[in-house]
């Protein structure tokens, strides 16, 4: 037996006696903290994504099976600021709040007001400083959880967040070569706000920040006014949005629609990391406004 055998004996017998260890397991209420817990944790976790590409966050509510899936966990990862507008129930349900990890806590919110109410915006992944802060959460999560393979999520989160230094430059190359009177967006619902704040854009939301009520005639006319009076080049569908009032103002003023967004969580085979999303919504609004 040469020298490296007899190591690599030596590594299986202690595989063999190490006691049985399993998987961290991680449940996620949203597609963007699914593909986080994915990037900073691979190879070492199960994750069991409770909201899949397509599900409407603002209208989600578990099932008995998602409350055992999140009760049979041992991390939970949400993104907060509201979202989850069942949590202090599934938390109950589950035995308690304490393997909650609330991603969006430690970033700084954006406000809206919506029915005379001051309110949290929760969509604050649109923004790729605010994910690389939510990797940093994750990946002390992950190690505190799980200190035996720290070192794989350290590796991991550095790796994931110099990827995300890479796509805010891609963004930002993108986005200068649409002239600033052209950053106006008119989207299904009031998603982008993050998106808008660090790029330099105007949105223009036909519908508030929860995708339940349908849009006033009064605010139509509105929205019509200002793609009329501002130029506006195209007017966006969102992913997981009832495309009919967006395409009434797209009939109505004569603008074209400039594809469909990614808003409230990451798509099914286009859009299906946080990277591709980000790229294929910017690369949609760029060329669309042009
Ligand atoms: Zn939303």
């Amino acid at each position: 037996m040469n020298p490296a055998q007899i190591l690599m004996t030596a590594g299986l017998c202690l595989i063999a006696v190490a006691p049985a260890k399993a998987d961290l397991r991680v449940a996620s209420l949203s597609t963007i903290t699914t593909d986080l817990a994915y990037q900073v944790g691979r190879g070492h976790m199960t994750i069991d994504a409770i909201i899949k590409p397509g599900i409407d966050p603002h209208e989600f509510e578990p099932t008995p099976s998602d409350v055992k899936k999140v009760a049979d966990a041992n991390l939970v990862l949400l993104t907060g600021k509201g979202m989850e507008g069942y949590l202090s129930k599934l938390e109950e349900a589950a035995g308690g709040s304490g393997k909650f990890l609330n991603v969006g806590k430690t970033i700084p919110s954006l406000t809206m007001t919506e029915d005379g109410k001051r309110m949290e915006d929760p969509h604050w992944w649109h923004s790729v400083e605010n994910m690389k802060t939510a990797t940093r959460v994750v990946a002390e999560a992950f190690e505190n959880a799980d200190p035996l393979n720290a070192p794989s999520y350290e590796k991991n989160a550095s790796t994931y967040l110099a990827s995300l230094d890479d796509l805010e430059r891609w963004i930002r190359l993108q986005v200068a070569a649409l002239p600033h009177d052209k950053r106006k967006l008119v989207t299904s619902h009031d998603a982008l706000q993050y998106f808008a704040h660090d790029y330099g854009f105007t949105i223009y939301p036909v519908k508030g920040v929860t995708t339940a009520e349908d849009p006033s005639s009064q605010h139509v006319k509105e929205i019509i006014g200002v793609i009329k009076n501002q130029g506006v080049k195209a007017v966006f569908f969102e992913s997981i949005e009832n495309p009919r009032a967006v395409q009434q103002i797209s009939d109505e003023t004569g603008t074209k629609t400039g594809g469909t967004l990614y808003s409230d969580g990451l798509g099914d085979h286009e859009g299906n990391t946080y990277d591709s999303m980000m790229r294929h919504n910017v690369s949609f609004i760029v060329e669309g406004l042009k």
